[in-house]
């Protein structure tokens, strides 16, 4: 049947992998109106062009839907990637010539942020100190991330601002390091971090909303079309980032689908505001309230069954007890939970609580709350807990290019034990729906590295050469559906997630067929086009 519309663009001559089992593949799709009009062959698609419409011949090229990054910290990173770019040098004295530079371009009083170096890249392994960063720029505070941001630089004015003198003691978990003399260095580690951190000056609403709309356009480039937003910030940023999204919806210049979370400790605020998980439009909603059962791996927190072999078994972070009265609070008013849970006895513990909260729904006829709780990261679970998985209605997220960083950590830290951990495979068998994230800016938001590390499960490079615990692979398929229909079905997203006439345009050009091509080559891929809301936000070709 003809539409009454004439398509604004007609995509032709690609494979279109729809994620739509009714038509899975197809060669061409016509888009009008923000919507989908049709998708098929070339033939049955190409007669409904108009004099209007934009014919483009994708040669070749991949349509997907477009990604859903699953947990990201899009605040912290569309701010942060603002400041000074580091992650391109070669030695000190190039990163201190960019503050310099930073420093001529900007008032006295103004903060010189930056995060990305890497002195293990450089020709001289000497990493900026509070001496060196002061020759470069006296007057202007200075903190600079390394690419880890598990450590960062400082000079003296930032330090003075921070109050941080030779007498200020480590905070817990944080070291301030010190020279012979007692007297800081600059370089600031883990918690210490956050000293400086709080006496910087708050970004104003300018400011951050040219942040997102530079964030929006650099996840456009990667082809990410929506996000799941997980808060972690204080209570300051956390609502300036969501006044700038309805701000940027307000005045339709929010070109991203977003689910907003908020943080566990506003429970109350939001149940007495009779916030429901769901509320919004189709481009900005109300997701779920984050909560954590335990820490992480590297700082040997994460919650575990076996001890590690350099330490105890972790710890919970709250009382499971309280938790699973926070979570039931939660269901009752509507609202889903995420919880982070990283060790295979925090993820035990969580399918518990879990399990019970569904036995109890089932006997007092609670109704399933709008949208599924979510465990964020399942770093490590045992096999018999992953068959319980099966019987709750709780959907999984996991972050594979983040394996890729952990890789020697958890071989060091754990043994064989390791073989628990990112188990995408196992997960993926337990049919209970798992969704891919980047963990933004734990690692880079670009799905194509983590659809490369849960295929291949090797680092960019192509190691280890057989890959790391290579059973636990997922295919290149289910990688995909991970990233766009799981998310949108399980967040009853249903107008988009697949390329089906009705749906939203949010699609993505694929320089290749990554269905076809060696996994190894993933990561070559380009996204060479991005449309969002049927307008193209990004193109490359
Ligand atoms: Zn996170």
């Amino acid at each position: 049947m003809m539409p009454a519309l004439e398509p604004r663009i007609i995509l032709y001559n690609g494979i279109i992998a729809t994620q739509n089992a009714a038509q899975p593949g197809a060669q061409a799709v016509a888009i009008g109106n923000g919507k989908i009009l049709a998708v098929g062959r070339v033939e049955d698609v190409m007669h409904l062009a108009g004099p209007d419409t934009e014919n483009i011949d994708l040669d070749g090229r991949m349509v997907v839907p477009g990604f859903i990054d699953t947990h990201i910290h899009f605040y912290e990173w569309a701010l942060k990637r603002q400041g000074v770019k580091l992650d391109d040098l070669t030695h000190l004295e190039a990163l201190l010539s960019r503050v310099r530079k930073a420093a001529e371009s900007s008032p006295p009083d103004q903060w010189i942020m930056g995060q990305g170096w890497n002195e293990t890249d450089w020709t001289e392994q000497r990493m900026p100190t509070r001496e060196t960063l002061d020759k470069a720029a006296p007057d202007h505070p200075i903190l600079l991330w390394r690419c880890d941001l598990h450590l960062a630089a400082a000079n003296s004015t930032a330090l003075r601002l921070a109050g941080i003198t030779a007498e200020t003691p480590d905070p817990p978990e944080g070291r301030i390091e010190r020279d012979t003399a007692g007297e800081p260095t600059g370089i600031l580690r883990e918690l210490a971090i956050n000293l400086v951190r709080q006496a910087v000056t708050p970004p104003t609403a300018d400011q951050v909303t040219k942040a997102f709309e530079d964030g929006i356009k650099a996840l456009h480039r990667r082809g990410v079309t929506g996000i799941h937003d997980v808060r972690l910030m204080a209570d300051r940023d956390g609502a300036s980032a969501f006044q700038t999204f309805q701000m940027l919806d307000h005045d339709g210049r929010l070109d991203l689908r977003c689910w907003v979370t908020f943080p566990g400790h506003h429970l109350d605020k939001v149940i007495d505001l009779g916030l429901r998980t769901g509320f919004g439009n189709d481009r900005l909603r109300v997701g779920h309230l984050k909560f954590f059962s335990d820490g992480g791996m590297g700082a040997r927190t994460a919650w575990l069954i076996d001890p590690y072999l350099d330490a105890d078994r972790g710890m919970p972070l709250t009382d499971m007890d309280i938790l699973a009265q926070t979570i039931d609070k939660a269901d009752k008013a509507g609202l889903s939970v995420m919880v982070h849970a990283v060790g295979d006895r925090a993820n035990r513990e969580l399918i518990n609580i879990f399990e019970s909260l569904e036995s109890r729904r089932s006997l007092s006829a609670q109704p399933s709350p709008a949208i599924p709780h979510r465990i964020e990261h399942v770093q490590m679970l045992r096999p018999e807990d992953a068959a319980r998985l099966r019987s709750i209605n709780v959907a999984l997220c996991v972050t594979p290019a983040n394996m890729v960083l952990d890789m020697n950590l958890i071989d060091l830290a754990l043994g064989k034990n390791g073989k628990w951990t990112y188990p995408f495979r196992l997960l993926m068998d337990t049919g209970a729906p798992v969704m891919f994230s980047s963990d933004c800016p734990v690692c880079d938001p670009d799905p194509l590295l983590g659809i490369h590390a849960a295929v291949t499960r090797q680092r960019a490079d192509n190691t280890p050469e057989k890959g790391w615990y290579p059973g636990s692979r997922v295919t290149v398929a289910e990688a995909l559906k991970a990233y766009t229909w799981t998310p949108a079905v399980i967040h009853n997203a249903g107008y988009i997630g697949t390329i089906a006439p009705g749906k939203r345009a949010d699609m993505v050009v694929l320089s290749r067929n990554i269905l076809a091509i060696p996994p190894s080559t993933l990561k070559d891929v380009h996204v060479d086009m991005t449309l969002f809301d049927g307008r193209i936000v990004h193109r490359h070709y």
